[in-house]
């Protein structure tokens, strides 16, 4: 989220009101351009190069031939989609969920995440969320007229780490909601069992809601404390009734155009976001919906083979980065690196990004857009590793040539 100086407009007002203003284009909008003109690789923004399953996309084929949502599908979703989500939460984690109350399907991860924070914050609530943060939580927030405080995660022991301490005094009476992210986007971050148990205790010591965004809930490639894969918030003690949890189809599936997403959480919180999320879209995606549904239940190979693939795919550009001279934080889960350019020589990412098109050929992002405290996230850039092989093994050729 880049700002740009607002534009005026009738009576001198500027157009864009204040809750947007710092708002303007988002660095995903200005780098993939640079690479279009450049002809640069784009390893900027976070989408597969290739589709998901074939069966997957003949399911939607199939759903759109047979006219199964192509008129408005039911606001909560077509029951079909909500089965299958309740059905993946209990096998894979033992949750259980009423697909009636407890599940919404929404237009990806991202209107979830703005219609639990419209439905929840109150003007002047304070929304505490872990920083660098995916972009649309900042200007969310700011919809819902909140103030976001954040909480840091720095580079310690080859991971970023949360400090649970810092965590703690964040929060103040003020505080509406914990907005939390794991497997984290950029730092690639999975937070261990200890560090969820403590976030767990604080939410039920202070009575606060959490929102939980495990987009990347099927990419973890390390777990941390031998956890097993994936922990998701909402299974621990205190949290079932206090937790919405969101994540979506895009990233797991790799069909992140069809923007199929989804909260789940206890039925007086879901039908709080769906009094929001009604105004937002209030349905979308139809036939798709019907197609997610099948591939909710693919069998358990499917997403170890997602997991195998991507993994060598970040051992491919995390060697390849190094090798380069990157300071490289080897992510445990997500499909993005975040880098330290330090070791190059450099110390601003903004700069070094705009440059690199021209330098090597490669596009990526200055993970600076994802903080506040824009000095702590200077020297961190990141990489995306979701593409084909041949294009990241381009890509690393190109990147060797960086001289410091
Ligand atoms: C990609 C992403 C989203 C958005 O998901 P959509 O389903 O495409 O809306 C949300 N949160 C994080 C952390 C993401 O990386």
């Amino acid at each position: 989220m880049t700002s740009m100086t607002s534009t005026p407009g009738p009576a001198g007002r500027p157009l864009l009101n204040r809750r947007l203003a710092e708002f303007g284009t988002t660095i995903f909008a200005e780098m993939s351009a640079l690479a279009a003109r450049t002809g640069a690789i784009n390893l900027g923004q976070g989408f597969p190069d290739t589709d998901g399953p074939e069966e997957i996309r003949e399911a939607a084929v199939r759903a759109l031939r047979d006219g199964r949502g192509n008129q408005y599908p039911p606001g909560p979703g077509v029951p079909e989609l909500r089965e299958a989500i309740a059905a993946h939460q209990a096998r894979r984690y033992g949750l259980t969920l009423d697909p009636d109350t407890e599940v919404l399907v929404t237009a990806g991860a991202t209107e979830a995440i703005a219609a639990a924070l419209l439905a929840l914050v109150e003007p002047g609530d304070e929304v505490v969320a872990l920083e660098p943060y995916y972009d649309s939580y900042a200007a969310s927030i700011a919809l819902a007229g909140g103030t976001r405080v954040p909480v840091t995660l720095r580079p310690s022991g080859g991971r970023f780490r949360l400090d649970l301490d810092e965590l703690r005094a964040a929060v103040t009476p003020r505080t509406r909601l914990l907005l939390i992210n794991t497997p984290h986007n950029p730092t690639g971050t999975v937070l261990t069992r200890a560090e969820l148990a403590e976030i767990a205790r604080l939410a039920v010591e202070r009575d606060l809601i959490v929102v939980t965004d495990e987009v990347y809930e099927h990419l973890v490639f390390e777990e941390p404390d031998g956890s097993g894969g994936h922990v998701p918030l909402a299974g621990l003690p205190g949290m079932r009734d206090r937790t919405l949890t969101i994540s979506s189809a895009g990233k797991t599936y790799s069909f992140t155009g069809w923007k199929v997403g989804w909260i789940t959480g206890p039925p007086a919180l879901v039908t709080a976001v769906r009094s929001a999320k009604q105004f937002l879209t209030y349905v979308s995606a139809g036939p798709f919906q019907y197609a997610i549904a099948e591939a909710l239940a693919l069998p358990d190979s499917y997403y170890d083979g997602l997991r195998a693939e991507l993994r060598a795919k970040r051992d491919l550009l995390a060697g390849g980065l190094a090798d380069a001279g990157f300071g490289v934080h080897v992510p445990a889960g997500t499909y993005f690196i975040t880098t330290d350019i330090r070791p190059l020589g450099e110390t601003d990412g903004f700069a070094f990004c705009r440059a690199l098109p021209s330098r090597a050929g490669v596009v990526a992002i200055p993970n600076a857009v994802f903080y506040d405290d824009r000095e702590a996230g200077a020297p961190f850039v990141r990489f995306a590793f979701c593409k084909r092989t041949e294009v990241l093994e381009e890509a690393v050729t190109r990147l060797k040539q960086l001289t410091p």
